[in-house]
């Protein structure tokens, strides 16, 4: 998998190419972002681009350097991860880890080592991968995987070179899953929409389960006008709970919670009704299965009101974000999205009164 057939991470490989062209390569390398949006699919390109004799710095992706890489077992390249069963990253593998890149190389240059997980460090192995990076033995190259950089000490931290790796574009999340994971379109749209950007994170879903809760939500979005404080406490109540998540091979364990995909998934329909409102249905493009009921609900709150609409939700997002009580946030939010005139009374950030009425 050379650098070319990764999609969606252009700068993060785009510094790496730079620094592989002016045979600039730090000793050690943190890539930071979620998971499942390439981060070890770029590290294995990285390697390949550092171990590949046919097309030294670039990696050509077939002659036998770059199939070992692929393939795993490159006798240059060694991985480590959390052991079966276990919470974290072992000092125990971080010495095994030392001692490996103690040796000689076997084929190429370099020993070249990837943690993955780098996040679930014990604070021991931490300390004994400092020593190991402040001298590193013969000419070793570090990569550390990791979905964020806050559970690591600082000295660790300032040792490596940061690369950062973004959330994938939605659109290419939905065209991967059609493209490489043989997904059918409308499958593919919903699991886009519950991704958060991560095309791993995608294919852990289940579509069938988040098919129906889809569809739930967006009926219960539709009959917020009128409906009863029990029944938006109710339904507050369904949109922040954590679920349950599929089971994984790898017994992986969930990363930090962000404010929730269902209330990503209710922004996402506030901007579907807005685009319908402002340009009409050939507009909408994530939710095409729900026209009629776009259309309808455009139609009744008038891109004024889908906008104030959307600024509710995309404020309770930011305020989750900020530990607000989830809870009593989204209670406030749902109150706020029944209202005829939404937003009315509010002290800042409130939009003004609509221009038109539908
Ligand atoms: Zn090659």
């Amino acid at each position: 998998m050379p650098f070319a057939a990764i999609q969606g991470q252009e700068r993060a490989i785009a510094l790496l190419q730079r620094a592989l062209a002016r045979d600039r390569l730090a000793h050690a390398y943190l890539f930071i972002g979620p998971s499942g949006i390439g981060k070890k699919r770029t590290a294995y390109a990285l390697a390949q681009a550092v171990l590949c004799n046919v097309q030294p710095r670039t990696g050509c992706g077939t002659c036998t350097a770059c199939a070992l890489v692929a393939a795993g077992v490159h006798p240059d390249v060694i991985l480590l991860a959390r052991e079966p069963g276990k919470q974290g990253l072992g000092i125990d593998q971080v010495r095994d880890l030392q001692r490996l890149l103690g040796l000689r190389p076997v084929q190429g240059e370099k020993k070249i080592a990837l943690l993955d997980d780098a996040h679930l460090l014990h604070p021991p192995a931490q300390s004994a991968l400092l020593k190991l990076l402040e001298e590193p033995p013969g000419d070793a190259l570090l990569i550390l995987l990791t979905v964020n950089s806050a559970t690591l000490s600082r000295p660790l931290v300032s040792r490596c070179q940061q690369v950062r790796f973004r959330p994938l574009p939605l659109p290419l999340v939905e065209a991967l899953l059609v493209r490489e994971h043989g997904k059918d379109p409308a499958t593919a749209r919903t699991l886009a929409l519950y991704s958060q950007g991560s095309l791993g994170r995608a294919l852990s879903l289940d579509p069938k389960v988040f098919i129906e809760e889809r569809r739930y939500l967006e009926e219960e979005l539709q009959q917020l006008a009128g409906a009863s404080f029990a029944t938006l406490s109710r339904f507050a109540e369904w949109l922040v709970a954590d679920r349950v998540k599929k089971p994984t091979k790898t017994n992986e364990i969930p990363e930090n919670r962000t404010a929730g995909d269902r209330l990503e998934l209710v922004l996402s329909w506030y901007e579907e009704v807005l685009r319908c409102a402002l340009l009409g249905q050939e507009a909408v493009r994530r939710h095409t299965d729900r026209i009629p009921a776009i259309v309808r609900t455009a139609s009744e709150l008038g891109a004024m009101g889908a906008l104030q609409r959307l600024t509710i939700v995309y404020d309770t997002l930011q305020a989750l974000q900020r530990n607000a009580n989830r809870q009593l946030a989204v209670e406030d939010m749902l109150l706020q999205l029944a209202q005829r005139e939404p937003g009315s009374g509010r002290k800042s950030g409130s939009l003004p009164v609509p221009l038109s009425s539908p």
